[in-house]
């Protein structure tokens, strides 16, 4: 993928050249492919677990993100693009999708006839982060939701469809990581244990935490420092404390993985960075991928709506990074089969126009077919076929046409034959992949 870092470069003449906004990038081929290849996975894999597509716009209330996502958190606190617009209101862009989808059902009653509701999206994301390999400033992520079933069937089906898609991609080596962060009634109680145990540790924890011992302390279990993970690793786990409903559904949701040869990992230092999440926490994660090792996360949110002024309603849901699993397949070295079928080559302009005419009908008939569109000379012409990757030559001059032939050269193997002017469609859409 290409990644740009720079924004403005002055030069030397003084005039300023334009580059992209640090940690934003441009997508190109042959990525794109890869882009595509993803999306078209994802709609199929989605669609066959029923669930439909909601698109949601970039910007948003500020208070939607600050109520939904959570005003502590370190998405609303240091990472949101906020602004005031014309008129004076807060906007920001959406550093994330599950509010925006909450409020879009909140406020057209979406639910109204639909008890459950089965919701998808796939788009740009913004957060203020410090760029690096995996993460941007603005990446793409695509995720579902499922709202209304309270049941652990609701997280297995969230889990477990995601592992299709990753299996469909051919992703290797993830591996899905389940935990419980607790719920209204045992959360509290193990938040407050946790804090007790911190407070004496206050002044070995770095100043950017201390803050955090009282309103989150789980985060300590984020911590990237060597020395707290350390320190962190004496502290009780929320999977001793949880509410016997807590553990129900812990060990239900862990049956129904099971029941569905979905592998997981029990991992009991599982936190999320967004306030909403109840009971069942998740992450897909691979070790290919650097410090940034989350594929993606989710986890059940049966707050967040009430938290909306909507009405209570149980919903689980899982986002991952675009970005993450392109980096991750062109790691793979996966080969794109997406090639040009046939690159027409006018040594003259004498064939200029029965080329054409027949890659015109190919393209009618949905096959990739290319060709110049300038004189070139038929050595750049062939050095073009092989740049976009083509199957096949189709050569066609002055001196073809005369005899009524066309050469069909195969790029692969160099092989080649003449095949009549009359017959060349029929024979092109025979030999197309
Ligand atoms: P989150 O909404 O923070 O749970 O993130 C879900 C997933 O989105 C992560 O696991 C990543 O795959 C992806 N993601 C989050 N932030 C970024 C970022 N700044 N750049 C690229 N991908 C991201």
């Amino acid at each position: 993928m290409s990644v740009n870092t720079c924004h403005f470069s002055a030069r030397k003449s003084g005039a300023m050249k334009v580059q992209s906004v640090r940690g934003m990038n441009d997508i190109f081929e042959p990525s794109m492919m890869l882009w595509h290849r993803i999306e078209e996975t994802l709609r199929r894999v989605y669609g066959a677990f029923g669930y439909g597509e909601i698109r949601t716009p970039i910007v948003e209330s500020t208070s939607l993100f600050s109520r939904g996502v959570g005003s502590d958190s370190d998405i609303v606190e240091k990472e949101m693009y906020t602004f005031l617009d014309r008129n004076g209101d807060s906007l920001s862009l959406r550093p994330e999708g599950t509010a925006s989808v909450a409020r879009a059902v909140i406020e057209h009653g979406l639910m109204n006839e639909n008890p459950t509701l089965k919701l998808y999206y796939l788009g740009a994301m913004f957060r203020h982060e410090r760029p690096q390999k995996g993460r941007y400033r603005q990446f793409h992520q695509y995720g579902i939701e499922l709202l209304g079933v309270e049941t652990p069937q609701a997280d297995t089906e969230i889990m477990s469809c995601h592992h299709v898609l990753y299996q469909e991609l051919k992703l290797k080596d993830v591996e899905l990581r389940l935990s419980s962060i607790g719920c209204d009634v045992c959360r509290p109680k193990y938040k407050a244990l946790l804090t007790a145990k911190l407070i004496p540790l206050e002044s070995q924890l770095p100043a950017d935490f201390q803050k955090k011992i009282h309103t989150n302390p789980q985060r300590i279990f984020d911590h990237k420092d060597e020395k707290i993970k350390e320190l962190a690793s004496s502290l009780p786990l929320i999977l001793d404390h949880l509410c016997s409903e807590c553990q129900t559904h812990f060990e239900k949701v862990q049956t129904g993985l099971t029941n569905l040869n979905v592998p997981f990992t029990v991992d009991p230092k599982i936190v999320r960075g967004i306030d909403y999440y109840y009971r069942t926490a998740f992450e897909f994660t691979s070790n290919h991928l650097g410090a940034q090792s989350a594929v993606g996360g989710g986890g059940r949110y049966d707050k967040l709506f009430e938290e909306l002024g909507g009405k209570p309603t149980p919903g689980v849901g899982y986002a991952g990074g675009l970005e993450r699993l392109v980096m991750l397949l062109e790691a793979q070295d996966l080969k794109l089969s997406e090639r040009v079928d046939f690159f027409f080559v006018c040594p003259d302009e004498g064939g200029f126009l029965k080329a054409q005419s027949i890659c015109h009908e190919l393209r009618i008939r949905s096959v990739r077919a290319d060709m110049e569109l300038q004189t070139k000379s038929m050595k750049a012409q062939m050095k073009r076929a092989g740049k976009v990757n083509s199957r096949f030559a189709v050569i066609i001059g002055s001196q073809e046409v005369e005899k009524g032939v066309a050469v069909v050269r195969n790029m692969d193997t160099q092989a080649q034959e003449e095949i009549s002017l009359e017959k060349l469609l029929a024979h092109l859409m025979k030999i197309k992949v």
